[in-house]
């Protein structure tokens, strides 16, 4: 039997789809060993409420942490709440985004669990969970199961379908502040430089329109009008975005984000292990490149061999066109 703690992922007083497909993943651990779940939510003023809206997702318990000391996430504050609100519990899984990456290496330290980062899935091997994890860039996956007696464990958005509401309200209580420690201590929030977009977000975007490094500077004048017609979310090579053409975090790949849209559509992008690491789940893929032989046509389901600088404004302009009818 397993016990898990879900730890829920807030933005702006809301929750973060991220948040389900961590509770997905705790609903697989209960079909695999049984046992129930929990939920954590944690932050600043309106945390309360956020807890609310998970209500209605099958948890056994809804576990709140509301403080004016978590109204920024800083890492440190937060792991000594999680680590404590997670006594009695088997497995804390949380998602592994930015936020996830930083703050369950910690929890884990903090318990002295074993981690299992970036998870695509979970069975049962021999009575014990066994969690799917990516090594050489993507190229194999193994499996591995952990000895200790509490596990941390993050999983991949991308590979966790959101989990839907269930009948039935959760319980929602509150669990105390724990007192930061020295650590908290010696770091104080300045402030969050934040790019706000209308655009969806990259990870949990339905379209994903990417550029490489032959856009140049002319990667927004061209991906833009592009990503503004399909109402999809920008990524990026790491070379773009080495070369300054697209912001660091638009990079999708083995050091950058992972996603799986409906659509992912690759221009002027060779296609190297490290880019397809982070975007080969996509559900179509189609590319863009002057070059036949390049390995993207490999794994693309529509490929255009074609300069970019001429196709691309051509397929808005058709987009737009159709967009009258
Ligand atoms: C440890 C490590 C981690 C890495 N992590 C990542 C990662 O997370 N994400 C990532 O993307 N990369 C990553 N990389 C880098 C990766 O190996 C590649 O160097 C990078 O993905 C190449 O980017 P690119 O395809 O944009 O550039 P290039 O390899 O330079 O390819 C440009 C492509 O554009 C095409 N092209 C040029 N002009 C035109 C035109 N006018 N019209 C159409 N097509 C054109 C070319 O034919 C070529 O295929 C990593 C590398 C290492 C070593």
């Amino acid at each position: 039997m397993s016990e898990i703690l879900v730890v829920a992922e807030l933005s702006e007083g809301g929750v973060r789809k991220a948040t389900h497909s961590a509770i997905a993943c705790a609903r697989r651990i209960n079909e695999l060993s049984g046992g129930t779940f929990s939920i954590l939510v944690l932050g600043g003023p309106g945390t309360k409420a956020a807890a609310a809206q998970l209500t209605g997702f099958g948890a056994a318990r809804v576990l709140s942490c509301e403080d004016a000391s978590l109204g920024n996430y800083l890492a440190e504050r937060y792991a000594p709440v999680v680590a404590s609100a997670a006594q009695g519990f088997q497995v804390v899984v949380g998602t592994a985004s930015s936020y996830g990456k930083d703050l369950l290496p910690r929890v884990a330290a903090r318990l002295d669990a074993a981690y299992a980062a970036d998870c695509s899935d979970v069975v049962s091997k021999a009575g014990k969970l066994a969690y799917k994890r990516p090594m050489f860039a993507g190229n194999a996956y193994g499996f591995c199961t952990l000895d200790t007696p509490q596990q941390v464990v993050s999983v991949r958005q991308s590979e966790f379908d959101p989990a839907q509401p269930t009948s039935g309200q959760s319980p929602v209580s509150d669990v105390a502040l724990t007192p930061p420690g020295a650590a908290a201590q010696r770091i104080e929030f300045v402030s969050l430089e934040q790019v706000k977009s209308e655009r969806p977000e990259l990870a949990e975007a339905r379209v994903v329109v990417s550029g490489g490094r032959a856009l140049k500077d002319q990667f927004f004048q061209v991906i833009e009008p592009l990503a503004n017609s399909l109402g999809a979310a920008i990524g990026a090579s790491r070379a773009a975005c080495d070369a300054g053409y697209a912001p660091g975090d638009f990079q999708v790949g083995q050091t950058g984000k992972v996603v799986a849209p409906e659509l992912y559509i690759a221009i002027g992008i060779s296609g190297a292990i490290q880019h397809i690491a982070g975007m080969k789940s996509s559900k179509t893929i189609v590319a863009i490149n002057k070059d036949a032989e390049a390995p993207i046509f490999q794994i693309a389901d529509y490929g255009l061999v074609a300069d970019l600088f001429q196709a691309v404004p051509e397929l808005v302009s058709a987009l737009e066109a159709r967009k009258k009818k």
